[in-house]
């Protein structure tokens, strides 16, 4: 059975992630779950507290169906974060909505594998857009937080309102 997607108004969203020290195979399970869950939601990223797991690893493929590029990274540390772009960017934990926002536009970053090894990643483009988001995931922060709060608040009020319908 796989775990649904947590959404915004659960506390594990808002909490920064704990770093993980055990590379066992509860980890690689995790990593194959969290990969399961995004292609089930048809995502391109997906971070540990999205499934109600707090600690610090997200996936990704935004390779698309025919080429796939699965990526796991462990305690992403961010080295550079640089340029810009901006364009629409939604969330698993926050559904039917869509927003214009600014990412960098190049970035690498370190962390590990599943297995404990180092890793390196140098990313541009839709794949720096997603590290980017999920990251910010690991450290308790929507993307909505990354709104004017004039539409932060607007955006909420509607999310509260289909809380209250039951339909969220
Ligand atoms: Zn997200």
């Amino acid at each position: 059975m796989v775990r649904p997607i947590v959404k915004y108004g659960d506390a594990v969203l808002a909490r920064v992630a704990e770093e993980i020290k055990q590379f066992d195979s509860a980890l690689k399970s995790l990593a194959d779950e969290m990969f399961e869950v995004m292609y089930a939601a048809r995502g391109v990223g997906l971070a540990a507290p999205q499934i109600g797991v707090s600690s610090r690893i997200f996936v990704m493929d935004a390779g698309g169906q025919d080429a796939p590029r699965r990526v796991v990274v462990v305690n992403p540390v961010i080295d550079v974060a640089e340029g810009e772009q901006e364009g629409a960017e939604g969330c698993l934990s926050v559904p039917g909505f869509s927003f214009d926002i600014r990412r960098p536009g190049h970035v690498v970053l370190r962390g590990q594998d599943t297995n404990g090894l180092d890793i390196k990643l140098d990313v541009t483009g839709l794949e720096a857009r997603c590290v980017s988001h999920e990251i910010d995931h690991l450290n308790g922060r929507l993307l909505l937080s990354r709104l004017s709060p004039l539409k932060r608040d607007l955006t909420i009020r509607k999310i509260k309102k289909r809380i209250k319908a039951d339909d969220w």
